[in-house]
């Protein structure tokens, strides 16, 4: 089970990993956008770090999602500012009065990201879109409910990673590379491609800390 406190360094690891990735996210982005998606990324999370080392002590895991999501969704803009503040600050309110965050919670915060892209940017699956990641992760999410903590986030970022990938055999149909239709095809998608580093990073730091609890044993 993780803490609150295991959520703040998850997303500093999430931080660290979208500043390793900006260049490759600028790139994707502008192959059939306007090549700014790793900054927005990178800026977003800069302020969700901020904001976070600001909490006091013993936030509850609500608000530490709650404060993250407020905070991308304040610092950053184009497409993914609203779209990934949503994710995380609707996932904190489906986290309300969750002390700790188990397979249970984990299954409910993905579900959570899948109904917040939906709600806020009216996608479908096949648009070629953040959600064609998120979708094929939440469905591996709660096909591995039953397992470990661990084992559901590797299935989940592993669905992610394969749903990102397969983007680029899809013509997109809303957000500003829709403006390029078929011209969109053979690249992947630059949202797609921070959903499944977010869900790998996310698990590579779990299953670190876990090794780590067993290894203090
Ligand atoms: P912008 O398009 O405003 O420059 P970014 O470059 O930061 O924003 O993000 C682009 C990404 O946002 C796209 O690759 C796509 O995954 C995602 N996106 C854009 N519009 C939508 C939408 N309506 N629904 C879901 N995801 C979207
Ligand atoms: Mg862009």
């Amino acid at each position: 089970m993780l803490t609150a406190q295991d959520w703040i360094h998850i997303f500093a690891e999430i931080s660290k990993a979208v500043e390793s990735a900006k260049d490759q996210l600028n790139e994707l982005d502008g192959a059939i956008g306007d090549g700014d998606h790793g900054v927005s990324m990178s800026v977003g999370y800069r302020a969700v770090r901020e904001a976070l080392s600001q909490l006091g002590e013993n936030p509850t895991l609500d608000r530490v999602f709650i404060t993250a999501g407020q905070a991308f969704l304040s610092a950053s803009g184009g497409a993914i500012g609203p779209l990934m503040g949503t994710i995380w600050a609707d996932s904190g309110k489906a986290l309300a009065g969750s002390d700790h965050f188990g397979p249970v919670e984990c299954v409910r915060m993905m579900e959570t990201m899948e109904k917040a892209v939906v709600r806020r940017g009216k996608a479908k699956a096949g648009d070629k879109t953040m959600l064609d990641a998120l979708q094929p992760a939440v469905v591996a999410a709660q096909e591995a409910r039953d397992q470990d903590l661990v084992t559901i986030l590797e299935k989940a970022a592993e669905a992610a990673e394969l749903g990102a990938r397969d983007t680029a055999a899809m013509i997109a149909r809303v957000g500003r590379s829709s403006r390029l239709g078929e011209r969109t095809l053979g690249h992947p998608d630059a949202g797609a491609t921070s959903i499944a580093l977010t869900l790998r990073t996310i698990c590579e730091v779990v299953s670190r800390v876990r090794r780590e609890e067993r290894k203090a044993l």
